[in-house]
């Protein structure tokens, strides 16, 4: 049978395989009805103005606030990861949902222009709509966060949306949307549509103005060639493969703690996690011996250091890329080619490990990390640079971490710290390259779910006019003569 037969689908505790609900799997039909009812209320939501959308999101950030362990309960259910972990991107999220109800009106007011001497009767405002109905893809490695990221900023933006969660984490899309409607003055503003992948294709192929996705690069650019068939516009929140670099000036300790942490938490799942580190030789040693210690204290499983793989196909894909290093040469710190312990993944740090290992060239999911020595920060940039991703990047050096950020290809980099700027909800968040485009969070986060819209009007009437046919010898000759004075 078809996915897109299938009228529900089961999701599942990673940890132990139970099943936990089934929730329907909406078909073409269910998500543009979704969608028409997203168009019906777009018009009352935008009629709210900035002031009555806050209300609701504030209240909406609230009653998440206060409901927040329950929510926690159920990421920790759908994707395995420890509570105090799902408890910490519910925080990040909540801040990221204030800060866009907070300052929508601030940046998306309208500017007035200088209409220029040749037009100067005229006066120029640039204004910023809503596209509409706002179509938000997810994925489950943060369901909450990650979404959230579109959903808080298009909706302050005034934008009605139908959301469709990862199949992985249906659970907790659904109390997103119930908890919205609690707080909601009517109904269709944000709606939720559960379903498996079909019911993703459907969305794009649906009325919605507007994509936001966040899940895979392969995923990304079929939504993309889909979108482009509607000519409407996409922000792709894709995969990345980011880099670790650390100088002979970093301080090592704290680089090796840090470091491991964002290759590792989330059990590696995280599209901004560390996946390769370039470490200067004069202090690799020191690093390599600072990780390694540390790393063997970290043990997965239900509420220890961090959890299961969420998405299973995905323990294919983490032992086929410790083998091909493994195969290739590369030599284990921690871990090794028995790391994979369905549904758990044992730390893995892999050393001196071939730039052309599938480990170093494609994004890994997993909690590995591979440590390459470098003899300078040209190498380690260059190195960095050597890939087809492009999001997020943490630099270690007390005197040269500007210098270097400056020449990464990255969307986002952390200087002495490690992906900050995911927390900063006032710097824009994505990558370049095959980590997408577009841009959530911060004022760009508002601008990307709006359009532009040029109004100029007639301040008062000139004796010259130029845009009608009974435009005179005299008026082309002050056209030309005036233009000759401004740009000689
Ligand atoms: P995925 O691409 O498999 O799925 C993402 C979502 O797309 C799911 O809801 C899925 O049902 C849906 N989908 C699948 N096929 C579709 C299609 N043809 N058309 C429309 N929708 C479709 O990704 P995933 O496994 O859920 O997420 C993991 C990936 O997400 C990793 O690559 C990770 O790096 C990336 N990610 C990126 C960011 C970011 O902000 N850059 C954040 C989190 C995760």
């Amino acid at each position: 049978m078809s996915t897109q037969a299938l009228l529900e689908f089961p999701s599942h505790n990673p940890a132990t395989g139970e099943v936990l609900t089934s929730y329907p799997n909406a078909n073409q039909a269910d998500v543009d009805a979704a969608v028409a009812r997203a168009h019906a209320s777009k018009q009352a939501w935008q009629a709210l103005g900035f002031k009555g959308r806050k209300k609701v999101l504030d209240k909406w950030t609230s009653l998440i606030s206060e409901r927040m362990g329950e929510l926690a309960d159920l990421v920790a259910l759908e994707t395995g990861k420890p509570h105090s972990d799902a408890a910490l991107e519910i925080s990040l999220a909540i801040g990221h949902l204030a800060w866009a109800a907070k300052h929508a009106e601030k940046y998306l007011a309208p500017v007035n222009r200088n209409p220029g001497l040749l037009m100067a009767n005229m006066k120029a405002r640039v204004e910023r709509a809503p596209y509409g109905v706002v179509g938000v893809i997810g994925p489950w490695n943060y369901p909450v966060f990650t979404p959230m990221g579109s959903i808080a900023y298009s909706l302050a933006a005034g934008n009605t949306i139908v959301f469709k969660p990862s199949e992985y984490t249906p659970g907790v899309g659904v109390w997103l949307g119930a908890t919205f409607a609690e707080v909601a003055p009517f109904p269709d503003i944000f709606h939720v549509v559960t379903g498996l992948s079909t019911t993703g294709v459907a969305l794009t192929q649906s009325a919605v103005d507007k994509i936001a996705f966040t899940g895979s690069t392969r995923t990304a650019k079929k939504v993309a060639a889909t979108a482009a068939e509607r000519m409407i516009p996409v922000v792709l929140e894709c995969g990345g493969k980011d880099p670790v670099i650390i100088d002979r000036d970093a301080n090592v300790k704290k680089a090796a703690e840090y470091a491991l942490w964002m290759a590792m938490s989330n059990a590696g799942q995280t599209c901004i996690g560390a996946e390769r580190v370039y470490v200067h030789t004069a202090v690799a040693d020191e690093f390599i011996r600072e990780i390694g210690a540390m790393a063997r204290e970290l043990h997965p499983g239900v509420n220890k250091s961090y959890g299961p793989a969420t998405m299973p196909s995905q323990l294919n894909v983490i032992q086929s890329h410790i083998d091909d290093a493994a195969a290739k040469g590369a030599k284990f710190l921690v871990g090794g080619t028995d790391s994979v312990h369905a549904p758990f993944v044992e730390p893995t740090i892999m050393l001196d490990v071939p730039e052309d290992s599938t480990a170093i060239t494609e994004e890994t999911f997993g909690p590995t990390l591979t440590i390459n020595r470098v003899a300078d920060m040209e190498e380690a940039v260059r190195l960095s640079n050597a890939t087809r991703y492009g999001l997020g990047a943490s630099v270690w050096s007390k005197r040269n971490g500007e210098k270097i950020a400056s020449q990464l290809i990255a969307g986002m980099v952390s200087i002495n710290s490690v992906i900050g700027f995911a927390g900063i909800a006032t710097v824009p968040f994505g990558g370049v390259k095959d980590s997408g485009y577009g841009r959530i969070h911060g004022p760009e986060g508002l601008h990307e779910f709006t359009y532009l819209r040029s109004v100029v009007s007639e301040r008062f009437a000139i004796p010259i006019a130029f845009t009608t046919f009974k435009r005179t010898k005299f008026a082309d000759r002050m056209i030309t003569g005036l233009t000759r004075l401004l740009h000689k």
